[in-house]
């Protein structure tokens, strides 16, 4: 794989086997559940992976050591125009006591498409995958402990243009590094979610920009819509698109209906890739692939354009079966209630606070996977160092 546009062509690819190992001396305590929920600091494991790459020489041979703040210059590209791109996934800790990244290959490949989208180096996806593995090796067995089965920490894989030069260009330095950290289970919330249309005047994504990618840029300018939602008693923005206001995606998540068709057949349907509106979601993709492999004969699986116009069609005629948003965050979140401009549209969800039937089902077949009740491909184990 090509280190980038930018750099030369002698330029090293980023190589996982040169990874050195420097341990802390200062190992930090395992927080309590209520530390991580109460800190405003997101809490890290004792260890990162670093890796420098500069145009000329290309990647650096990648560093294993301790969690701890950088040294930047101030006129760093990433503080000034964007030049940053992540990635988001977990590491779980399955009841058979081992863990598992849930199609980390998936998470490597979509860093390099959102990296070469902002003129960043991209990274071998395989050395990426390696390299996740090797920091969860070391800092999982203490702050993943076995004995904590149904727990997660979240990796976040980040690349920063860092040259310091002010004129925009085409980042001629560049850092990797990959962060574990808790984040708090967000659980379904208490009679399920409930999402706002967002407003007439702002748009998330466009034809043509880069809301397919998961760049920084994309998500600092939704929280004032999102914000401003919560505070009118939704859990989240459901982004539309265009004068027919298609429905894109629910909050960071990806946006699913089931419903009835106007022939009477069931159809699961979410937007599509093919207008690069959307993030092309790992959890969306295996929705996608699990549902027409398991519930093919009963429902029809479709990626294509739907308008809120064609949502409330459907709910006076009484079609809509089920709605869920499904992504790394918030896993697979039953949505009871979508509020467009003054009138709403409530779903169907299961009894007593539960899923619907065909989201409760994805959401089990996931799960299982993740936490390794049954094997799968898709789970792939990571060997931990004791
Ligand atoms: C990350 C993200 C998703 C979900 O992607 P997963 O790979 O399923 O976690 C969906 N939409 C947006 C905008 C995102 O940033």
């Amino acid at each position: 794989m090509a280190p980038t546009t930018a750099a030369s062509p002698e330029a090293s690819c980023l190589d996982a086997s040169k990874l050195t190992y420097s341990y802390t001396t200062a190992p930090r305590d395992v927080p309590s559940e209520a530390t991580i929920r109460s800190s405003d600091e997101t809490v890290c494991t004792d260890h990162m992976i670093v890796a420098s790459w500069t145009a000329r020489e290309g990647w650096a041979a990648p560093e294993l050591k301790p969690f701890g703040p950088f040294s930047l210059l101030p006129t760093a590209s990433c503080l000034h125009y964007a030049h940053e791109c992540f990635e988001g996934l977990k590491a779980y800790r399955g009841y058979d006591s081992k863990v598992r990244l849930f199609r980390p290959n998936r998470n490597a490949r979509r860093l390099q498409m959102s990296a070469a989208r902002i003129a960043l180096p991209t990274v071998d996806d395989d050395a990426l995958e390696k390299l996740m593995m090797a920091v969860l090796s070391v800092d999982c067995p203490k702050w993943l402990p076995q004995d904590r089965p149904g727990k997660f920490l979240y990796v976040r894989p980040t690349i920063i243009g860092t040259n310091s030069q002010l004129g925009i260009q085409s980042p001629t330095k560049a850092l990797l590094y990959i962060i574990v950290g808790y984040m708090p289970r967000m659980d379904m919330p208490a009679g399920g979610k409930r999402l706002l249309t967002s407003p007439e005047d702002t748009v998330r994504s466009w034809v043509g920009g880069f809301g397919y990618a998961k760049v920084g840029a994309n998500y600092g300018p939704s929280v004032n819509a999102t914000r401003d939602a919560y505070n009118s008693g939704f859990h989240q923005i459901l982004w539309l698109y265009g004068s027919q206001g298609e429905c894109t995606e629910a909050g960071g998540s990806n946006f699913f209906v089931v419903w009835k068709r106007k022939d009477g057949r069931k159809e699961l349907v979410t937007a599509p890739l093919d207008d690069r509106l959307i993030l092309d979601g790992v959890t969306r993709r295996s929705c996608l692939e699990l549902a027409k492999e398991r519930l093919g004969d009963q429902v029809e699986v479709s990626e294509r354009k739907f308008t809120i116009d064609e949502l409330f069609e459907a709910a006076a005629e009484n079609r809509i079966v089920e709605s869920f948003a499904a992504g790394t965050a918030w896993f697979i979140c039953p949505i009871s209630l979508i509020h467009h401009r003054g009138r709403e549209i409530a779903i169907p969800m299961g009894p007593d606070d539960t899923p619907g039937e065909i989201t409760g089902n994805i959401k089990n077949w996931l799960g299982d996977i993740m936490y390794g009740r049954t094997e799968h491909e898709w789970g792939v184990v990571v060997p931990e160092k004791n």
